[in-house]
């Protein structure tokens, strides 16, 4: 079961809950909630177990003239019942909240009951609160999840929702209802497809980011006789494919209603701009969703191609094969993590969630404390069964808050690795880090950087392998001579 809570600093009580859905939450728990603001003063997102369930919470503020010191103080919180909380997805969950928030009309209105505007911005803050509670999928939030992910889009009224329940027919005894409307599985070929009957509504879009970060296939869903949303669909179609976090995924594209109209494919082709979709893997079906025509068919495609690319036993993380690789990234308090360059860029899927997971470990062993100055480890980073070189370290920037932007470089050894080789890698480490720190804002330049770091430490060490010996630090130390000279 999921909880979704908001609580304010109020001026006279202190910590109070102020929306809370379901309904009828024990009162105890729900202070106790409102009260982490208290806890983590400072922090802006954490994982709090209260009683037995597991917290996810963000801490934010807003402006408000009539509050103290001009700044109202609230505590966003997903509460699960059980399962662990996957602090990525929930971390960005919880800002897309905060940020659509606060892009509500006259919201600092909602503390002040005398405003004229306060009964409207009650109703967009729980409008807004509700749909995100509706969206939030529990699935999502909590980790070691073994099933395949399918994101379905589409505009309203494509035929999203009757295509899946003519899955769901097709092998009726297989389907788990989910208590949510706009969410169902369905089973499939053995496979386990997880499937999200996203709402058409553009204004909750932003609201489905986070979701694409962990999804491992999309479904568009087109109209072939809406000709009035042709661009709309187009646009849609293209804006979600492009992002980074899904763009490599299959995409299985319906052309529905074919029982309608028997479209021109060359016509729809060139309507939704399919040969500008860069990276994703796709295939165009036409389907019925009324007739049942091409629905199995299309499906079958798609779990041929999540059983070719993927592995479900294991969550994605762990059975990627991350090692070999540098990740040069900058860290803001704002935007979060920021992958600056990559080297090999396609060895890993998700670097982003690569780089925040070393911050955060390495975080959590330094004591929970932010770095407030230069340092470097080594963490073996089990369940990526590998050895992270990280350094970590700051420029003066005066567009950031405090001044000073953090930047870090991770290069991922196998776990096996030579304590002697990451030894050697240090220093090549530390001089291509400075070297980057002066060239932050050339890509280009950056790339080739990193790229001569990664050469250094991994392709030597691959050609003493094929040898037949074990990594010899001997081939590695001529190599760090050459690329000594270079800096
Ligand atoms: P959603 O908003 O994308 O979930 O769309 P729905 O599944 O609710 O479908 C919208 C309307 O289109 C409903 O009245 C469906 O019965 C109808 N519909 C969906 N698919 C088809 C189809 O393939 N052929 C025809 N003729 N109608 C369809
Ligand atoms: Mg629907």
């Amino acid at each position: 079961m999921k909880i979704l809570v908001l609580s304010h600093f109020d001026q006279k009580i202190g910590p109070t809950p102020f929306v809370c859905i379901p309904e009828g939450v024990n009162k105890d728990t729900l202070a106790q909630i409102a009260d982490l603001i208290n806890l983590y003063q400072n922090k802006a997102f954490f994982i709090h177990n209260v009683k037995g369930l597991k917290t996810a919470n963000s801490l934010f503020q807003m402006i408000n003239q009539k509050a103290r010191a001009s700044t109202e103080i609230l505590l966003i919180s997903i509460v699960l019942t059980e399962g662990d909380i996957n602090t990525d997805v929930a971390r960005d969950m919880l800002n897309t909240f905060i940020e659509e928030m606060k892009g509500i009309t006259d919201i600092q209105a909602i503390f002040d009951h005398q405003s004229k505007a306060h009964d409207k911005a009650m109703v967009a803050l729980k409008d807004l609160f509700t749909n995100f509670y509706n969206a939030l999928p529990v699935e999502e939030v909590v980790q070691n999840r073994k099933d395949a992910k399918i994101f379905v889009f589409g505009l309203s009224k494509a035929g999203k929702t009757t295509i899946i329940r003519q899955l769901q027919n097709a092998k009726s005894k297989d389907t788990i209802p989910t208590t949510n409307v706009s969410m169902s599985r369905v089973h499939l070929n053995n496979m386990s497809l997880f499937v999200y009957d996203t709402p058409g509504q553009v204004k909750f879009r932003p609201l489905w980011a986070p979701y694409l970060k962990s999804q491992d296939a999309l479904v568009f869903v087109f109209d072939v006789t809406d000709k009035d949303n042709y661009d709309n669909a187009r646009a849609l179609l293209h804006e979600v494919s492009n992002m980074e976090t899904v763009k490599d995924l299959p995409l299985l594209i319906l052309l529905n209603k074919v029982d309608i109209v028997l479209p021109d494919l060359d016509h729809v082709k060139k309507v939704l701009d399919i040969d500008n979709l860069e990276g994703n893997i796709h295939k165009i079906f036409l389907t019925s969703a009324t007739t049942n025509k091409g629905i199995v068919e299309s499906f079958n495609w798609l779990s041929s191609e999540l059983l070719r690319t993927k592995d479900f036993i294991e969550p994605l993380a762990v059975s990627e094969d991350v090692s070999d690789c540098v990740i040069f990234s900058r860290w803001d308090e704002l935007e979060g993590i920021e992958i600056l360059s990559v080297y090999p860029e396609n060895r890993v899927s998700d670097p982003e969630l690569i780089a925040i997971r070393c911050l955060s470990i390495a975080e959590f062993i330094f004591g929970g404390q932010s770095f407030s100055e230069k340092v470097s480890f080594v963490l073996p980073i089990a369940h990526l069964k590998v050895r992270a070189a990280i350094y970590y370290d700051f420029i003066a920037d005066k567009s950031v808050r405090g001044g000073k932007l953090p930047l870090s470089l991770v290069a991922l050894f196998k776990e096996d690795t030579a304590e002697g080789i990451i030894e050697k890698a240090k220093p090549v480490m530390e001089s291509g880090f400075e070297k980057m720190k002066n060239s932050i804002k050339d890509r280009e330049q950056l790339r080739k950087i990193l790229r001569e770091i990664y050469e250094v430490l991994f392709t030597s060490k691959k050609a003493g392998e094929v040898e037949g010996k074990k990594s010899k630090p001997k081939g590695v130390s001529n190599n760090l001579n050459e690329f000594f000279k270079k800096f």
